[in-house]
């Protein structure tokens, strides 16, 4: 029988505990979101990551043993563990502010063992406590295509008319967060892929169409989530003068060359990267507020290799989450 500090008995037996370092938890993982990042980490896409790896940024877990001075949550509470798992607080960035920037950030599932697994290891100072409305799984999902969605709706300003390209995870909730804000939402999805256009319709968009498709009025701002470079001249076209396109995912194929009559007219071209912690402890105080639901699929643990290929194949409405 493993024991703890205090010679009790461990909640969860029969597994190796591992060392936990000071200020980290150990938690029991209830449930954890497949994310594109994840498709891109398996493809050899990004660099810089740590080989091997378990994947998985978006964990709910429940604390089952805490490393010396760790108080912020008790044993047994639940807590989500985003993609940003680490930060240097020294570099430039941190200290402006910008911790989502930080030239020596550890991300979960990529620079340290994520959630696809039955226990994972966080720093408690980069947890999160999770609304009470959303269930474990159903909870997953907020934690990175929620958290981009809302920093790249963010990155909208105050834009009244927003075109959501690649309507996904992150699509799905930041479209109900836009709503409840009171704008108006115009979705571009593959060609002739109505089973996502009619979800949109179903979350509030006013309009939904494939992304070749010009909507029926200039849009203030786009949110780019599909890893399409060629949507982005698209997109661009799509978008008033002086308006912003958002490129919010972390790889995108390469962008065409464009016309730069696309660009003129003050339009902005920018990206988002990764998260803050403020921006989650913002996101997660609204989206219940919101009255946000996140539409997910279950998958057992065992099947994490079928739940990234729906996702590649775009067969999913919403989320794809690992319940172990
Ligand atoms: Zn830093
Ligand atoms: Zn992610």
């Amino acid at each position: 029988m493993l024991l703890d500090a205090q010679g009790r008995a461990l909640r969860e037996a029969a597994v190796p505990v591992p060392a936990i370092a000071p200020g980290e938890l150990l938690l029991r993982v209830r449930a954890c979101g497949v994310c594109r990042t994840d498709l891109h980490i398996v493809d050899g896409e990004l660099e810089g990551g740590r080989l091997p790896i378990v994947p998985g940024h978006e964990i709910v877990g429940t604390v089952s043993r805490r490393g010396k001075g760790a108080e912020r949550f008790a044993e047994g509470e639940r807590v989500g563990v985003p993609w940003l798992g680490g930060t240097c607080g020294e570099c430039d960035h941190c200290r402006a502010g910008r911790e989502n920037l930080c030239d020596r950030a550890r991300f979960t599932g990529f620079h340290r063992d994520g959630g696809y697994a039955e226990y994972a290891l966080a720093d408690e100072r980069f947890c999160f406590a999770l609304p009470a409305s959303f269930d474990d799984a159903e909870a997953a999902p907020l934690l990175c295509a929620g958290l981009i969605g809302y920093r790249a709706l963010a990155m909208a300003g105050d834009a009244r008319r927003v075109g959501i390209y690649g309507f996904g995870a992150a699509a799905h909730i930041v479209a109900q967060v836009a709503a409840f804000q009171g704008r108006e939402l115009y979705a571009f999805t593959r060609l002739g892929d109505s089973a996502a256009q009619g979800f949109a319709r179903k979350l509030g968009c006013r309009w939904a169409g494939d992304s070749t498709q010009t909507p029926p009025e200039p849009l203030d701002a786009a949110l780019l989530f599909a890893p399409v470079g060629a949507l982005v001249p698209l997109a661009l076209a799509a978008t008033r003068k002086g308006g912003v396109v958002v490129c919010a995912g972390i790889h995108m194929s390469d962008i065409p060359s464009f016309s730069y009559s696309l660009l003129w007219g003050e339009r902005t071209l920018r990206s988002v990267a990764n998260l803050t912690r403020r921006d989650g402890e913002e996101f997660l105080r609204l989206a219940p507020l919101a009255r946000v639901r996140t539409e997910i699929r279950r998958y057992a643990l065992a099947e994490a290799n079928s739940a990234l290929a729906d996702l590649r194949e775009g067969a999913l409405n919403g989320a794809a989450v690992l319940v172990p």
